[in-house]
């Protein structure tokens, strides 16, 4: 079921989710080689917890840290540690934020210092497919019209969406109905409507779109080792428009 949120409800998204769009800014300047990816989680949760909110990820099904960091190959759900990013690589970075009692999500790829054309091809598809989706979010419009609008972007740019995770509604949870897969035929699913929040977040690889989980029991690769890109915002429909709430 889905569950439609009153415009005071979708104000109070608003608030948590300037918090993590706040994060996402700050995480820009932050990353640069020589950081480790604990130094960004720790700075993320002193942000969180300095606005009176909560890391909506920690202790979620046991994650164990504020941001899922994923680096180059790793697609999502990358646990922050000890390792050093170096020139060259590419980190996406999912934050949640629970203010209240609603949550947001919103994930964003940076570069570490000077990457290659091609990830930077990689991070420019992604970020404007993630666009188009949110574009095609429009009440009246059919849930599956964001994914086909996703995957018709990303495959006209020679790379493939991952099918194994796609975006959710939230509000109250973390992760509520419906399902958003970044892919799929236009026109299908259940009629948009005022009132729901979306997370919409195509996962996009260089190579094949298949994936594998790591023995941490987290970290999400490419099956090929090829290089993965990953753009969130959670939204809000409102009557006749899609209101970015991480922005
Ligand atoms: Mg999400």
């Amino acid at each position: 079921m889905i569950s439609l949120k009153t415009p005071a409800e979708v104000e109070q998204i608003r608030a948590g989710g300037k918090i993590v769009a706040e994060i996402l800014r700050g995480l820009a300047d932050l990353i640069r080689p020589g950081v480790t990816t604990a130094e960004l989680d720790r700075w993320a949760e002193k942000l969180i917890v300095s606005k009176k909110a909560l890391p909506a990820f920690k202790g979620y099904r046991g994650f164990p840290a504020t941001l899922c960091t994923s680096l180059n190959e790793a697609v999502v759900h990358g646990i922050p540690g000890s390792r050093v990013l170096k020139n060259g690589d590419i980190l996406s970075v999912d934050v949640g934020v629970k203010l209240g009692d609603w949550y947001s999500d919103a994930a964003w790829t940076y570069p570490v210092g000077d990457v290659d054309a091609e990830s930077r091809r990689l991070m420019q598809v992604t970020q404007e497919s993630l666009e188009l989706g949110i574009q095609a979010a429009l009440p009246g419009q059919r849930l599956s019209d964001i994914g086909h609008a996703v995957q018709k972007h990303v495959e006209r740019a020679g790379f493939s969406v991952v099918r194994d995770f796609v975006g959710h509604g939230l509000g109250r949870q973390l992760h509520e109905d419906p399902q958003i897969p970044n892919f799929g035929a236009p026109g299908q699913g259940v009629r948009l409507k005022a009132g729901m929040v979306l997370a919409i977040e195509p996962m996009v690889n260089v190579g094949g779109y298949e994936v594998r989980v790591l023995e941490d029991q987290w970290t999400v690769v490419t099956q090929d080792g090829k290089r993965s890109a990953h753009f969130e915002h959670t939204v809000a429909l409102l009557n006749g428009q899609v209101e970015v709430l991480t922005r």
